[in-house]
């Protein structure tokens, strides 16, 4: 039987149209894009028209705006590090709680090495930012705010108009993590104050290793990388031609499938949805529902933990995650749940289901007949379902 794949908020199968575009790019057109003969200007040229195909996908207004990195991590540490330096006098950073490692991470370092002053703003049970909070965590000391569009574990997206509005009423950057959001949603840049937004090639079918930052024109970029004079001196190292050609084939084709992605992705999430809730007792979707990103379903199963719901999913040929792939695999429930409060007892049993415009209806009725009696099998195991164990001692207090 075809596996089911529905983990694509963790990586995308690159598509057949991806490879083709980009095969030419390692034998017969090989050359540097920097190179003056025939050899690179060819790729120069189609380095050239990917960047135009990316800069239509996110409305950028030039195509001199996008920055390509090797992944998201990279955008993202660059856009907060960069604005570090170029933002004078200022040395405060205001992010979420709810942030991918990417931006956390280099958060904590920075707080610990560097003095930074970290702002992490708190989100409600529906996972929505606290925008009063973030308002008066912005100052004149704030260098940039870091907020993602939209949440990798149960798709919530921010109101990334309004936050990068009030980032620049105190003089900050406005930086989105939009990994997850690029390619699912409608993303204009030029009709919006954003100044950086981070993108990733893996999350919408082109390779991995391949990413970009999106630079608005007069915000000044202060490099990681130093070297030649790749990207307009703003990231140096040859470019990687192949993956920038496939992602740029891979922007023209989320444009095309957008709707479908609003549509048809979203009943096939919807209908998973449905389905589970109506056939599992004590189970519920997390996250802020009517705003969410049209593919991601996290679904918390009370009572019992998520990695034996993925272990028996996965022998049924099934793959999905339990909260973000960096998390699975810690006993722990992710980072983006506690902040949410939701009680460990539930958060413990959290699985994400992330569609594709490769889904099919097929794939999510396997789904649901699979889902049931995995959960039914688990609970039967569990001490806390049966109420042979306090659910207390599974449930420490939130601070
Ligand atoms: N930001 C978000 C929201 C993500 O979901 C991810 C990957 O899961 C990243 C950043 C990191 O992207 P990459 O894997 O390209 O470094």
């Amino acid at each position: 039987m075809r596996p089911v794949y529905l983990d694509n908020n963790a990586t995308t199968r690159v598509s057949e149209e991806v490879v083709s575009a980009m095969l030419p790019f390692f034998t017969a057109q090989f050359g540097n894009a920097s190179s003056m003969h025939t050899f690179g200007s060819e790729v120069g040229g189609a380095v050239k028209n990917a960047r135009g195909q990316l800069q239509k996908l996110i409305g950028a207004a030039h195509d001199h705006e996008i920055v390509y990195t090797s992944c998201g991590t990279e955008s993202d540490n660059m856009a907060i590090l960069s604005a570090l330096e170029t933002q004078v006098g200022r040395n405060e950073v205001v992010t979420s709680v709810v942030e991918h490692p990417a931006v956390l991470a280099l958060c904590d370092y920075l707080e610990k090495t560097r003095g930074i002053k970290i702002h992490r703003i708190p989100v409600d049970a529906k996972g929505r930012l606290d925008v009063d909070a973030y308002r008066k965590a912005l100052g004149p000391k704030t260098a940039i705010a870091s907020i993602m569009w939209a949440n990798n574990e149960t798709g919530t997206i921010f109101p990334i108009a309004r936050l990068a509005e009030l980032a620049h009423e105190a003089g900050a950057l406005f930086h989105t993590d939009a990994v997850q959001a690029v390619g699912k949603i409608t993303i204009n840049v030029a009709d919006s104050e954003i100044d950086m937004l981070s993108l990733s090639g893996h999350k919408l079918h082109a390779p991995k290793g391949i990413g970009a930052l999106y630079v608005r024109r007069g915000v000044r970029l202060r490099p990681m990388l130093r070297g030649g004079h790749q990207e307009r001196g703003r990231r140096a190292g040859t470019e990687n031609a192949p993956s920038i050609i496939g992602l740029g084939k891979a922007a023209e084709l989320a444009l095309e499938y957008m709707n479908d992605e609003q549509t048809r992705v979203r009943a096939l999430r919807d209908r998973l949805e449905d389905g589970i809730l109506q056939r599992v007792a004590n189970c519920f979707v997390t996250g802020d529902v009517e705003h969410r990103l049209p593919n991601t379903a996290n679904i918390a199963f009370e009572y019992i933990e998520g990695e034996g719901i993925l272990l028996m999913l996965n022998k049924a040929g099934i793959a999905a995650s339990s909260g973000s792939a960096c998390t699975s695999g810690s006993l722990e429930p992710s980072h983006v749940l506690r902040a949410m409060k939701v009680p460990y007892t539930a958060a413990h049993g959290a699985i994400r289901f992330s569609f594709s415009r490769e889904n099919t209806e097929e794939d999510v009725d396997r789904v649901i007949e699979a889902v049931p009696s995995i959960i039914a099998k688990l609970r039967e195991m569990s001490p806390f379902w049966k109420g042979e164990e306090n659910t207390t001692a599974f449930q420490p207090t939130y601070a």
